[in-house]
């Protein structure tokens, strides 16, 4: 049953020439809009009505920005749909306003914390995981044959570790592991390895004819890998081709080596037990962390949207800006990504750089980003999917408007490139595909230890190594997705919520989840999604 019953319009700028249409289900043709507006055409839910007559070649506006021109002339109150509207091109990366915006400073959010896990090195984990890395795809089937047996026969014994997770990909061998972008898989694959959820535990399984070498994943300045336990169970450990540290040196961790084409396994069920038991080793460290009370400062969010309507520009997106803001107040990281989908609104991106460097930073992912897709012979536009048109959004220009929003109004202070780690608090475009999982598995190497992700059509995304928040953009999804959905921001298009009440109940579910006092639906139903790494080099 539709929950308004008065027809129901939204627009984001007083000179948007278009307005959204709210009620579930759509309007049918002949409603009267509250400013005596009569429908010429049904319009579905989400979908744009013409608010004044267009004239052929005029500007559609929305969020105030033409997001396409009229391809005929379209009277007031008709169905504004992506047939009737030409794209205009994506702005030039030229002549762009530079650190222009000084974000008004707003006052620091003091007192929040959140219960985390505490690493040596300075990071907070919002879970208790070990985690699993491997250098090749070909080492998958007995890493998660272990696995199921570490969850029944170990796991039990340390009641303090959450999970057991294989950090499983399809890259490491079979790879131009030289090529110009060939750096980003690995360095992403070594930084969620050192991910704070993960304690600093570094456990690697290795197959040992592979391209990608455990000392090329973890070169000796990362991390200190020794070989497992030898496999005969005498315990002789040695440093793997590792120099000592020097003198102000620090690594991120230690870690362990277990390496399927040792001499020393006979058989599989030898393979199984030295990755139980190297595996042991690492859950007696992690069963002995403790949560302790630490500032809300210390998470690192990211944030995403995916199977994206209409509805995201106007409620889950900006409220996601609003905890932005908040999260930057209260000292925290936060990340926002995608660059198919803020391309569009470079302008506004460059203008809010703190400074003319991360502005060129910015600008210098974005060019990578066009030549990458340039390559393929496509462009940003190839971004948007069949769901996203049927839930009312036209084109990326409109998707991106609404995307970008995400980023809330603070001042851009980092930019990261994709498979970096984050280093600095406050807000940083972390450049990635738009891709769910690739832009997850990105973030999950720059450090996030809390996802957000917001979602109009709908989807039970989820991921193994970081709780991830999810947010519906419409009531009715949230009402059918009742037990996928984590928050409703369509209570703002209904008028019983503001954009700052659910931003707030975003922020303070953050410190919920965070303090492991609430589980996200997608932790409660174990849904998780693969790793998906980057990859813009050649495979061979
Ligand atoms: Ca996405």
């Amino acid at each position: 049953m539709p929950t308004q019953t008065l027809p129901l319009t939204i627009s984001m700028h007083p000179s948007d020439n278009v307005a959204i249409v709210a009620n579930d289900g759509g309007l049918p043709v002949g409603t009267v809009l509250s400013s005596g507006l009569v429908l010429k055409d049904k319009v579905p839910q989400g979908h744009k009505v013409a608010l004044v007559d267009l004239a052929a070649d005029a500007p559609v506006l929305r969020y105030g920005i033409p997001i396409g021109y009229a391809l005929k002339d379209i009277p007031a109150g008709s169905w504004v749909h992506e047939r009737l509207l030409h794209m205009p091109d994506a702005r030039e990366l030229d002549n762009l306003p530079i650190a222009t915006v000084k974000s008004a400073v707003q006052a620091p959010l003091e007192g929040y914390t959140f219960e985390g896990y505490r690493n040596a090195d300075g990071s907070v984990g919002t879970r208790n995981i070990l985690a699993i890395t491997q250098t090749v795809q070909c080492v998958a089937g007995v890493t998660d044959f272990a696995v199921q047996r570490i969850k029944a026969e170990l796991l039990p014994k340390f009641p303090n570790v959450d999970d057991v997770v294989a950090l499983e990909h399809t890259y490491g061998c079979g790879v131009a592991i030289d090529a110009p972008g060939a750096e980003i898989p690995i360095r992403t694959l070594r930084n969620i390895s050192l991910n704070p959820n993960f304690g600093g535990e570094v456990m690697l399984v290795s197959l040992g004819c592979e391209k990608l070498q455990p000392e090329r994943l973890f070169p000796p300045n990362t991390i200190e890998i020794k070989t497992a336990s030898d496999t005969r169970g005498t315990g002789s450990a040695g440093p793997l081709g590792v120099p000592p540290l020097q003198g102000g040196e620090t690594r991120s961790g230690t870690g362990g080596l277990v390496c399927l084409q040792d001499d020393a396994h006979v058989g599989f069920m030898s393979m199984v037990e030295s990755i139980m038991r190297q595996a042991t080793t690492h859950l007696q460290r992690l069963n002995a962390r403790r949560r302790e009370t630490v500032p809300a400062s210390e998470l690192v969010v990211g944030v995403q949207c995916g199977g994206s309507d209409a509805f995201s520009g106007v409620t889950a997106n900006p409220a996601v800006g609003y905890c932005t803001d908040l999260l930057v107040r209260a000292g925290a990281s936060v990340m926002f990504s995608e660059t198919t989908e803020v391309r569009d609104g470079i302008d506004q991106l460059t203008s809010r750089a703190s400074t003319p460097e991360v502005a060129e930073a910015m600008i210098r992912e974005m060019a990578w980003y066009d030549a990458y897709l340039q390559r393929g012979k496509v462009d940003r536009s190839a971004n948007t999917t069949p769901g996203n048109k049927k839930g009312g959004l036209s084109n990326i220009v409109e998707k991106a408007m609404g995307s970008i929003v995400k980023s809330g109004s603070s001042a851009i202070t980092g930019v990261l490139a994709p498979g970096e780690k984050l280093k600095q608090k406050g807000l940083t475009y972390t450049a990635t595909p738009a891709s769910d999982f690739i832009c997850g598995t990105l973030q999950l190497a720059a450090g996030m230890n809390l996802h957000v992700f917001t979602t109009g059509r709908g989807t039970p995304y989820g991921l193994a190594e970081c709780p991830v928040i999810k947010v519906a953009t419409r009531s009715d999804l949230a009402r059918r997705w009742h037990d996928l959905m984590d928050i409703n921001a369509g209570t703002i298009a209904d008028g019983s919520k503001t954009i700052e009440d659910v931003g707030w109940e975003m922020f303070h579910l953050m410190l919920e989840v965070a303090s492991g006092r609430k589980k996200t639906w997608a932790e409660h139903w174990k849904l998780h999604n693969a790793l998906v790494l980057f990859n813009p080099a050649p495979v061979t």
